[in-house]
């Protein structure tokens, strides 16, 4: 992936970046520390493209698996807005662009919890693809965010 630049700083873009990526080009900005090991950090750092996204994809999953089953209309429009709104703001500027198309193209199914769990489940799965990861299974995705592993390894 190419590298990323914030917008308002001449900065490279963490959020769009995996740590190492990130650290080679910082190094490379940066006249400051040059003694600096580059490839490990503390944990209460900002987070990189893909703790990022392990954290957001985390969040959403569990959202939609908790969504009501039947929700009122109310519920479910604002459930269309939110993921809308989301896909204006999520910070790694790339992602969000393509997630901002995808979701054009495949707009939310928000009348019910399981509709809502495999379309998100989906959208998922189109990043899975364009990243070359393994396609996950939708009609588990109860189980690997709200109910755990049918086999019992998670209670
Ligand atoms: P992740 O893909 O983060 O998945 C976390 C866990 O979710 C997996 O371990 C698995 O148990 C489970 N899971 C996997 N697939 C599914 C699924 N389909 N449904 C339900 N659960 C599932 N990175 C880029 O490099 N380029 C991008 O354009 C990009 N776009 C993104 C867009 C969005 C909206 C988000 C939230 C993230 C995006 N990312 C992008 C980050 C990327 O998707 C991964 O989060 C990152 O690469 C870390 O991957 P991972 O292998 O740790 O697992």
């Amino acid at each position: 992936m190419p590298s990323h630049h914030s917008e308002d700083e001449d900065k490279p873009c963490r959020a769009c970046s995996d740590f190492k990526t990130w650290a080679k080009m910082q190094s490379k900005n940066s006249l400051s520390a040059p003694n600096k090991p580059s490839t490990s950090k503390p944990t209460d750092c900002p987070l990189d493209k893909d703790e990022l996204g392990r954290s957001t994809w985390g969040f959403l999953h569990s959202m939609a698996s908790y969504f009501p089953d039947k929700p009122t209309r109310k519920q479910s429009e604002q459930m269309a807005k939110f993921f809308n709104i989301f896909a204006q703001f999520y910070p790694c500027e790339p992602c969000a662009l393509d997630f901002q198309e995808d979701i054009r193209k495949h707009p939310p199914q928000t009348d019910s919890r399981d509709h809502l769990a495999k379309w998100l489940c989906d959208r998922h799965n189109t990043v899975n693809i364009k990243l070359n990861k393994p396609i996950f299974d939708c009609s588990k995705v109860h189980e690997r965010w709200r109910d755990g592993w049918l086999d019992g390894s998670c209670d």
